[in-house]
C-alpha cells in the first residue's frame, strides 16, 4: 500500500470498509470509481473505463460519472441490486492540507432508497430483517419503508413462513445475521429476489432514537435492533421519521401463502408480472398514493375479524349510497399530497419549498374530509375523523411562510410570503427601491442628454449599465461616463452612482437570499415537530382513500354487500370472476351459483377443458378475499363464512426458480394445505395429480380427496378430468358433484361456462385439440386411439362398487366379441371396426342415420 499515492490510500481504506459497494469516491466535479469497482461499473453502466497513475507501475482502472448526473446511475445500480456509498470532500479543498479529507455520507442500497424512479408512488419499498433464533425454532421478522416509517415486527414458527412474509411485503433487501447459513442466505436471494446485508451489531434502539416505544418481547426487539442499526449505519443521519414499531401476528389475518397469492394474482399477474388484470388493480381506484399503498397492505392481509370486516363494509355501504358525498371527498383527495413520505423526506432534510406548498395544499382539504367523513354517521367513520388531526398551527405556519409558487432550488429565494419576516422584508425594500431608483434615473438620464432610445440593463458580468446607440454617443456629456462593453451598435456605460446603487441592490439581494435560505431550513425544522401528527394523519386519510375506492368500483361493478355467516355457510348466487368479468365484455359473462355447507363440503368440479372450472374455483377466492378486506363481492346475493386460510394449487405458477419440477411443485403445495388448512379454511385444487401418470395421479386425488374430506373438513373445490373420481359422490357424504356445461354443436364443443349439479358426462380433450386446430389426420388418429383405451378400461382407482360393475360389463362384452369375431366374414369384420371408430358423440342424429342406412346397405351387400 506504501507506494500507491496518498489519494489512492485513502481511497482503498475507505473500500475496505464498503467491500459490497461500489464505492462513488468525490473527485472534485466528478465521483470515480477504482479498481474492480470501476471496471464493473463501466460494463453496467455502459460508461467508458480509463485509468489513471496511482504512484505504482501499473495504471489503475478508473471510470466516472458528473455528480450533478450521479443520482441517475446511483439509482440504476440499486435498481439492479447493488449498493452504492457515496463518498463525499468534507472539507475546502482550498483548506486543505494533504490530501482533502473525504468521508462515505450515506449508503443506498435497493431497500432503502428515498427518491428517484425506482420509489413508486402506489407501492412500498420495504427493507426486512430476520432474526433466527434457536437454530431456526423461530424467526424474528420486521419489515420497514425507510421512504414512509412504517416499521412492523413478527414472530414466526418456520423458515418457509420467513420466505411466504418476505415474498409479500416485497422488500428488496433483507438483513440477517453472519450466521445465517449459507442455504438460506441464497434462498433470499434465488426465491425472494432480495440483496442480502449482514448486521451482527445490535443496539438499544430506544436509547438512540427516543421517541421510539419499547418494545415488549426479545425476540422482537432482536429482530428491530438489527435493522435499525443498519438503517443508521447506512443512512448516517437522524431518523425522526421512524415510527414505533406494530407487532402483528400473522395469525390475525387471513393467511395466504406465498404459492397462493401468486395463483390467484391478487397484486400482479403471473404471465406479466404487471399490476393490469391482478385484483390489485381492479379495486385501485384510491386518489393517493398512500391510499394505494393501503390498498396493496390490505390485499395482503385480509381480516378474519368478523366485527372489523363488517365495520368497513358499512362504510362502504354508506359511501356507496352517498353519491355527493364520495365525489366530494374524491375532489379533496385527489389535492392531498403523499404526506407519508413528505415526512420521511423531512427527516431525511430533503425537501424543498414547493413539497412544503404541497404539505400546505394538502393541510387544507383535512377539514373538509374530516366533516364529510364524520356526517356518515358510523361509529368507524367517526373514529376516523376525530383521529384526523388537521396540524392547524403547521397550517397557518405554512400559509403565512411560504409563497404560492415558489422555486425548485431552495437556494434562489423567492420562496417566502412578504410580512412573515421583518428583517427580510427590510432587505426586500431595499432592493425594491433601489430599483425603483434605477427606473428613475433612466428617465433622467434620457431627459439629461435629449436620447430617447437610451436605457439601463443588466448583465451578470458587468451588473447595471447605461446603453446608447452609436449615432448617440455624441450626445453624452465628457467625463460623466465610463466605457464598460463596446456592442456592435451600441456602447455601454457606467457611472458612480450607478455602481453604488447597484452595490446597494445586490447586497440586498444576496442577503435575502441567504435569508430565505435560513428562514426555509428553520420552517423544516418547525414542520419536523409534526412529523408523528403527521404520520397519524396519512394514516386515517389513506384508510379513508382506500375505502372510497371500494365504494366506487362496487358501484360501477355492480358489487353486493356480503352477509357474513357465523355457521360457515357460503351462498353466492350469480357472482362473476370480477377480473375476467371486467377483462371481456360483462355481457358475455356467465354468472355462476355456488353453494356450500356441511353436506356440500367438498365440491367435485368436473367438465371439458376451457370450460371455465378453474375461473369458477378463482372466482370463489376472491369473493372470500374481497369480503374479507372490506370490500363488497362480485355477485348478486353473497353469504359467506370467514375463512382463516385459503390455499390454492392452481396450474401456470410454477416454481422454476427453485428448480423444482412442475409434479413436485404440485406436491408441495398439496402438502402445505394439507398440514396447515382447518376446518374454517378454503382450500382450491385445479387438477391435482395431472403431473404423473394417469393411475398415479388418480389414486393421489382420490386419496387426497378423501383425506380432506375425512380429516380436514375444509370447504374444498376439486377439479379433475379423472371422471372416475364423480362416482366418489356414493361414497362421500359432504362431497357433491358438479360440472361446468358445454354442449355440442355441429360435432364442435360450445362452452356454456354454466355451472350445474352432477358430474359432466364426458371429456372433450380431443374437440379442444381440434379448436386448436392440430392437425386434422392426428385428430382422428386421437379418436381412433381413445375408442381402443375406453374399450380397454378397468381401473385401479375406482369405488368397489364400480370396478365390479365395470369389470363384468367388459367380460360380457369381451367375450362376445370374441365368440362372435371368429365367425364373422371380413365384410362383417371390416363394418364391426368401422362401427368402432365412429364418433358417436360428435354425430348429430341425422348423420347417424346416415351412418346406419350406410352399414345395413352394405351388409345386405
Ligand atoms: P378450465 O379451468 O376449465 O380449463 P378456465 O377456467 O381456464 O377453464 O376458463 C377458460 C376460459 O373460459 C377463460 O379464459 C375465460 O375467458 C372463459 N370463461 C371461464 N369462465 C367463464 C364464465 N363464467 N363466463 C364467460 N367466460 C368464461
Amino acid at each position: 500500500m506504501a507506494t500507491y499515492t496518498p489519494m489512492i490510500q485513502q481511497y482503498l481504506k475507505i473500500k475496505a470498509e464498503y467491500q459490497d459497494a461500489f464505492l462513488f469516491f468525490r473527485l472534485g466535479d466528478f465521483y470515480e470509481m477504482f479498481f474492480e469497482d470501476a471496471v464493473q461499473a463501466s460494463q453496467v453502466l455502459e460508461i467508458t473505463l480509463t485509468s489513471r497513475e496511482g504512484g505504482v507501475e501499473e495504471r489503475i482502472p478508473m471510470c466516472g460519472v458528473p455528480h450533478h448526473a450521479a443520482p441517475n446511475y446511483i439509482e440504476q445500480l440499486v435498481s439492479k441490486g447493488y449498493k452504492v456509498a457515496v463518498c463525499e470532500q468534507v472539507e475546502d479543498p482550498r483548506q486543505a492540507k494533504g490530501v482533502v479529507k473525504r468521508e462515505v455520507v450515506q449508503l443506498i442500497t435497493p431497500g432503502t432508497v428515498m427518491e428517484g424512479k425506482s420509489l413508486e408512488d402506489k407501492q412500498n419499498n420495504y427493507i426486512a430483517s430476520i432474526t433466527e433464533f434457536d437454530h431456526g425454532s423461530s424467526y424474528g421478522f420486521c419489515y420497514n419503508d425507510l421512504s414512509t416509517g412504517e416499521l412492523q415486527v413478527t414472530l414466526l414458527s418456520d423458515w418457509n413462513e420467513v420466505l411466504s412474509e418476505l415474498l409479500s411485503t416485497g422488500a428488496r433487501e433483507a438483513v440477517v445475521s453472519s450466521s445465517l447459513s449459507e442455504q438460506k442466505c441464497k434462498q433470499l436471494q434465488d426465491r425472494c429476489f432480495v440483496t442480502v446485508s449482514i448486521e451482527d451489531i445490535l443496539i438499544e434502539f430506544e436509547e438512540v432514537i427516543p421517541h421510539l416505544q419499547k418494545l415488549n418481547g426479545e425476540k422482537q426487539k432482536h429482530a428491530v435492533s438489527r435493522l435499525l442499526h443498519y438503517l443508521i449505519r447506512t443512512q448516517k443521519r437522524k431518523l425522526d421519521h421512524i415510527q414505533s414499531a406494530v407487532f402483528y401476528n400473522t395469525q390475525q389475518f387471513m393467511k395466504i401463502d406465498m404459492y397462493s397469492k401468486r395463483n390467484l394474482e391478487l397484486i400482479e399477474t403471473i404471465r406479466s408480472k404487471g399490476k393490469k388484470g391482478s385484483l390489485l388493480w381492479l379495486l385501485d381506484e384510491t386518489m393517493t398514493a398512500m391510499g394505494g399503498r393501503l390498498l396493496k397492505a390490505w390485499i395482503d392481509r385480509p381480516l378474519i375479524d368478523t366485527e372489523k370486516i363488517k365495520a368497513r363494509h358499512d362504510m362502504v355501504g354508506v359511501l356507496l349510497s352517498q353519491f355527493f358525498q364520495r365525489s366530494d371527498l374524491r375532489e379533496k383527495l385527489k389535492e392531498v399530497y403523499d404526506i407519508e413520505r413528505l415526512a420521511g423526506r423531512v427527516a431525511f432534510g430533503n425537501v424543498n419549498a414547493r413539497d412544503l406548498v404541497q404539505l400546505r395544499r394538502s393541510l387544507q382539504q383535512v377539514p373538509a374530509i374530516r366533516s364529510t367523513v364524520a356526517e356518515l354517521e358510523l361509529p368507524y367513520a367517526n373514529s376516523l375523523a376525530s383521529n384526523m388531526d388537521g396540524c392547524e398551527e403547521l397550517l397557518d405556519l405554512l400559509e403565512q411562510a411560504l409563497k404560492d409558487h415558489p422555486p425548485l432550488s431552495v437556494k434562489e429565494g423567492d420562496m417566502i410570503r412578504d410580512g412573515y419576516h421583518e428583517q427580510l422584508d427590510l432587505y426586500r425594500n431595499a432592493s425594491r427601491n433601489g430599483k425603483t431608483w434605477i427606473a428613475e434615473l433612466e428617465q433622467k438620464e434620457r431627459e439629461l442628454t435629449g436620447i430617447k432610445s437610451l436605457k439601463i440593463g443588466y448583465n451578470r458580468v458587468f451588473g447595471y449599465y447605461i446603453e446608447v446607440t452609436k449615432s448617440n454617443i455624441s450626445s453624452l456629456k465628457e467625463g460623466r461616463y465610463e466605457r464598460k462593453q463596446t456592442l456592435a451598435n451600441a456602447e455601454r456605460y457606467i457611472t458612480p452612482e450607478l455602481k453604488e446603487k447597484e452595490a446597494l441592490i445586490l447586497e440586498a439581494e444576496e442577503k435575502i437570499v441567504g435569508l430565505e435560505y435560513d428562514l426555509f431550513l428553520l420552517l423544516r425544522e418547525q414542520v419536523k415537530e409534526y412529523i408523528p401528527r403527521l404520520q397519524q394523519l396519512a394514516k386515517m386519510i389513506s384508510e379513508v382513500d382506500v375505502l372510497q375506492s371500494f365504494a366506487v368500483v362496487s358501484e360501477e361493478r355492480h358489487f353486493v354487500k356480503p352477509v357474513l355467516s357465523p355457521e360457515h355457510q357460503l351462498r353466492v348466487l350469480n357472482g362473476r370472476h370480477p377480473v375476467v368479468e371486467k377483462m371481456m365484455d360483462s355481457q358475455e359473462y356467465v354468472a355462476n351459483d355456488c353453494i356450500m355447507n356441511d353436506e356440500r363440503q367438498v365440491l367435485l368440479i368436473t367438465g371439458p377443458n376451457m370450460s371455465g372450472k378453474s375461473t369458477y374455483m378463482r372466482q370463489i377466492a376472491l369473493t372470500s378475499i374481497m369480503a374479507q378486506i372490506g370490500c363488497f363481492v362480485s355477485a348478486e346475493e353473497a353469504t359467506l363464512p370467514v375463512f382463516d386460510q385459503v390455499f390454492t394449487r392452481i396450474g401456470a405458477a410454477d416454481d422454476l426458480i427453485s428448480g423444482q419440477s412442475t409434479f413436485m411443485v404440485e406436491m408441495l403445495e398439496a402438502k402445505n394445505a394439507i398440514a396447515h388448512a382447518t376446518q374454517h379454511s378454503l382450500i382450491l385444487f385445479d387438477e391435482i395429480g395431472r403431473g404423473t401418470s394417469t393411475y398415479d395421479g388418480m389414486a393421489l386425488a382420490q386419496a387426497i380427496i378423501e383425506y380432506i374430506h375425512e380429516h380436514i373438513q375444509a370447504k374444498t373445490l376439486f377439479s379433475t378430468h379423472y371422471h372416475e373420481l364423480t362416482a366418489l359422490e356414493g361414497e362421500l357424504h359432504h362431497l357433491q358433484n358438479v360440472h361446468v356445461k358445454a354442449i355440442e354443436q355441429n360435432g364442435r364443443v360450445v362452452f356454456l361456462h354454466k355451472v350445474q349439479e352432477g358430474a359432466a358426462d364426458k371429456s372433450y380433450g380431443i374437440h379442444v385439440a381440434e379448436l386448436a386446430e392440430l392437425p386434422q389426420k392426428l385428430i382422428s388418429r386421437a379418436r381412433q386411439l381413445l375408442a381402443t383405451f375406453e374399450g380397454e378400461k378397468v381401473t385401479s382407482t375406482t369405488t368397489k362398487k364400480e370396478i365390479t360393475e365395470e369389470t363384468q360389463l367388459s367380460f360380457f362384452a369381451e367375450q362376445a366379441t370374441t365368440v362372435k369375431e371368429s365367425n364373422l366374414s371380413d365384410k362383417e369384420r371390416e363394418i364391426l371396426k368401422q362401427i368402432k371408430s365412429i364418433p358417436i358423440m360428435e354425430l348429430t342424429p341425422m348423420d347417424a342415420m346416415n351412418k346406419l342406412y350406410e352399414i345395413q346397405k352394405k351388409l345386405k351387400g
